[in-house]
């Protein structure tokens, strides 16, 4: 069985991150891996050529969406002993850049939860596929359920 050496959780704080994040450690605590923390805030367009501006994201709006997800972040980084350098909350696209984030920090597992905030609907979350289909290392995605 590999030997994992940095394993990297993309967190949503969806109600199952907490879950996500035991897994990972489980197995950072296994293997003796380092364990680091990513949180992408979406960047939505704000204008579309064809039409009127129809929501006014200003900057006000993209300092309090960070914050929020820094705050976060930090949290479940305390509660998983992760230090500040091993953590990245960053404004993209999740399917993007949780894998640039994986592969700039020679990361070699990625784990994601099977669903997120979009809830069960699909087989697999669009943001697990995405990471599934683009990484280049090992991805675990962990079976959430409703319940
Ligand atoms: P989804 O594709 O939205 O159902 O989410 C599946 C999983 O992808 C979640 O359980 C998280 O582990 C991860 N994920 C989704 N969105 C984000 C995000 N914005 N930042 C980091 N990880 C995310």
């Amino acid at each position: 069985m590999s030997h994992y050496q940095h394993i990297l959780i993309a967190a949503d704080f969806s109600n199952h991150s907490q879950l996500v994040c035991d897994k990972a450690r489980q197995i950072a605590e296994r293997n003796n891996a380092k364990l680091s923390i990513c949180h992408i805030v979406e960047d939505f367009p704000i204008t579309d050529f064809a039409y009127e501006p129809m929501i006014s994201v200003d900057i006000d709006m993209r300092d309090a969406l960070l914050e929020s997800a820094t705050k976060q972040t930090l949290a479940l980084a305390a509660s998983l002993n992760i230090a500040a350098d091993n953590q990245w909350v960053q404004f993209g696209s999740p399917n993007h850049d949780i894998v640039r984030i994986g592969q700039e920090n020679d990361v070699d597992l990625i784990v994601v939860g099977s669903h997120g905030r979009h809830g069960i609907q699909l087989l697999l979350g669009s943001t697990a596929n995405g990471v599934l289909h683009h990484a280049k290392c090992d991805v675990l995605a962990v079976r959430l359920h409703d319940n």
